[in-house]
This record gives C-alpha cells, structure tokens and sequence, in this order.
C-alpha cells in the first residue's frame, strides 16, 4: 500500500513519519504524475490558502478533486480539513477546496479567542480512550450534511461541543494535528480505511 502526503506546503514530515509508523510505504505528492502512484492521500495542516495557492500553481488541484470524486481515500488534519470541505467561513476570497466532505468549516474558528488550544476528544471507532489533541489556528465544523458522521467534538472548556473529527465516506478530517502529538490511532485509522476501500 503506498499512500501519499501532499507536500507543497505543511507538517509534511511529521505525516510521513506517522504514516511510515503505521506499516505503509509513503511518498510526497508535489506533481499530478505522483498522484498517479499512489492509493490515498494525506492532505496536513499547514495554511489552507497557501496550499490552495500551490495546488493550483502545480497543477494539482483538478487531479486532487477528480481522485476524490473517483473514491480515492484522503485524511485532512487542521488545514486539510478545511480543503475538504464544500464551505469554508473566513476564507479568503479566491481559496479553492478540493471538496468532498459536505460540510462548513469556519477557519482560524478557535483563533479568534486563543491562538492554540490543546483539549480531550473522544472519538467513536478509535478505542483506547480520549485523544489529547493539539488545535492549532485551527478550524471546527459548524454544519455537516446528511452523509457526513461526526467522529468527535471537543469534551470540555470553551469550545466544549464542538466538531472536530468527521467522515464521509473514505474521506476523514480531523481540526487537531495527532501527526504532531505520537498518537497513531488516527493514522492507523485511516490506514485500515484505506485497506478496506481497496
Ligand atoms: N489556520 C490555518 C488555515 O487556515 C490552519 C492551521 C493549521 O493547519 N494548523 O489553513
């Protein structure tokens, strides 16, 4: 199974390093000929309009949304999540999605209060208790559509009850960054989506 990191911009490494963890061969995705290669994709958190930015400038995002449309699994943490959504409050104005989670994100969502946040989230099918998950800048889900399952909502504190793990289909996202805590339940979640879709 080889599954690819989109590496234009982004904690591009610390994916690698989870995902090679997890038992799989990885690869960063900077040309749409390196798409081609591989199975799944990891989009990271980085800055959503920058990655958009370069996505379009390496040609990558109509080749992006097509293997998404196709079924192609793909995992979105933070700034991934956001260039999976359908709708995405505080944008900016020319920021492209690749689409495929219909739902509406609000960027910079905890931001606005404290520039990161770190809180418990539980998330249905990972066992082994809450996560400890780091929110960077990052977004939370205001409204998902009828095919989306909400996987988890943050447990306490100010944002108490707020999306932040999601799934529809064979695209996962999550607000928080587990690539950046040692925690590979996420990662290895995602690796057995991929083996089922195969
Ligand atoms: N605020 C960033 C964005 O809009 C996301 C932050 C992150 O990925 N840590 O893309």
């Amino acid at each position: 199974m080889n599954i690819g990191v989109l590496a234009l911009q982004g904690d591009v490494r610390e994916h690698l390093a989870a995902l090679a963890e997890s038992d799989v061969r990885t690869r960063p995705i900077r040309r749409p000929e390196e798409l081609a290669d591989v199975e799944a994709l990891v989009i990271p958190g980085g800055e959503s309009t920058t990655i958009s930015k370069l996505a379009v400038s390496f040609g990558l995002l109509d080749p992006i949304r097509k293997r998404i449309a196709d079924g192609m699994p793909v995992y979105g943490s933070c700034a991934g999540m956001i260039l999976l959504a359908t709708t995405v409050l505080d944008g900016r104005p020319d920021q492209e999605s690749f689409q495929g989670i219909e739902m509406t994100v609000r960027r910079n969502a905890f931001g606005r209060q404290v520039d990161s946040f770190e809180g418990d989230v539980a998330i249905d099918d990972i066992a082994g208790g809450d996560f400890h998950a780091v929110f960077i800048r990052a977004p939370w889900v205001e409204e998902v559509g009828g095919d989306v399952r909400v996987l988890g909502r943050v447990s306490g504190g100010q944002a108490a009850g707020r999306i932040v793990a999601v799934r529809q289909g064979n695209l996962l996202a999550t607000a928080f960054h587990p690539e950046l805590t040692g925690d590979l339940r996420v990662h290895r979640y995602f690796v057995e989506m991929v083996r089922q879709a195969a």
